[in-house]
């Protein structure tokens, strides 16, 4: 119960993702048992004495040639940095003001590829009984360059949760924040909702941006909500939640 008071609590002020002030419950207040739920899908086997130790997994890789640096300046900002295909948008890797959806759609102004798989991944939720609602999609440079502001004055102690302007990939209209419309913030992993996207929304072309351990990467803390479009084949590589796209490219 408390935890739904909290989340309540926050809904009615936060903003949105990387522009929303997130002032409250940190994964490690969370149950283990709830925590085990969610990132521990499948059961561990018992280590038998004989079992040889089995080498590390390999990084899911589209290619092993390094993909070029990131040279662009001036009016070159104008397009994302792309490898393969991918727009990447992150601190390090930013956009100018003058960049914007080129098919935006719906309500929410994403591309419009990106609002299509959202539309069938909310509806197969739906069938399962999972109630999927867009917390925040596109945003300009100058509404992020203004919730990065007030971040700073307000919630300096949560800077990682926000994006500068021209670093957020919410100005790509590429990325939504996804919620059941009640639970917001850390504990929304640990909803139907956090749980069915966690499991299914690579298979809609969508992937977990900013996984947990990996701010060091990515440049941003934890966020179960935030998903990013990249196509169903790419996408169907991230199936553990715990790769990142920067991993994935070759940029890390
Ligand atoms: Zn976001």
């Amino acid at each position: 119960m408390i935890w739904r008071s909290l989340a309540l609590a926050a809904a009615l002020v936060l903003t949105g993702c990387t522009a929303g002030p997130v002032a409250l419950p940190v994964p490690e207040r969370v149950p283990a048992t709830t925590r085990s739920a969610v990132h521990t899908p499948s059961a561990t086997p018992t280590p038998s004495p004989t079992a040889t130790t089995p080498s590390p997994k390999p990084t899911p890789k589209p290619t092993s040639t390094a993909p070029a640096k990131d040279t662009r300046k001036g009016a070159q900002l104008n397009t994302p940095y792309t490898v393969l295909g991918i727009p990447v948008v992150s601190k390090k890797h930013r956009i100018s003001a003058a960049y914007a959806p080129k098919n935006p759609t719906g309500a929410y102004h994403l591309e419009s590829t990106a609002a299509a798989a959202l539309a069938r991944m909310a509806a197969a939720a739906r069938s399962d009984g999972v109630r999927i609602r867009v917390h925040s999609g596109y945003r300009s440079w100058a509404a992020q360059f203004a919730s990065y502001q007030r971040a700073k004055r307000n919630y300096p102690q949560n800077l990682s949760f926000y994006a500068p302007a021209g670093a957020s990939e919410h100005q790509t209209g590429l990325a939504v924040d996804l919620w059941d419309g009640v639970t917001w913030s850390l504990p929304m992993a640990y909803t139907a909702t956090g749980r069915w996207l966690f499991k299914h929304a690579h298979e809609y072309g969508f992937v977990l941006r900013y996984p947990k351990g990996k701010t060091n990467i990515t440049g941003y803390h934890y966020e179960p909500w935030h998903y990013r479009y990249i196509g169903k084949a790419d996408a169907t590589k991230f199936t553990s939640n715990s790769l990142t796209l920067e991993e994935y490219l070759g940029l890390a």
